[in-house]
């Protein structure tokens, strides 16, 4: 899966997706050197590390 208005996001290890209570869905990141919650699209990032599983 590969969300545009996501980014590198979606395809990368480090990545979280939470789904709230009332259905928003927002993108943390697990790196401990950047920002938890990045302004999406992330576009380019120096950590992403895509995701093996499809
Ligand atoms: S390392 Fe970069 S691409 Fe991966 S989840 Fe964090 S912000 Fe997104």
């Amino acid at each position: 899966m590969n969300d545009p208005r996501v980014g590198l996001c979606t395809t990368c290890v480090h990545a979280r997706r939470i789904t709230s209570a009332k259905g928003s869905t927002f993108w943390m990141c697990r790196e401990p050197s950047l920002p938890k919650y990045p302004p999406l699209p992330v576009l380019r990032c120096r950590a992403h590390q895509e995701n093996a599983s499809p």
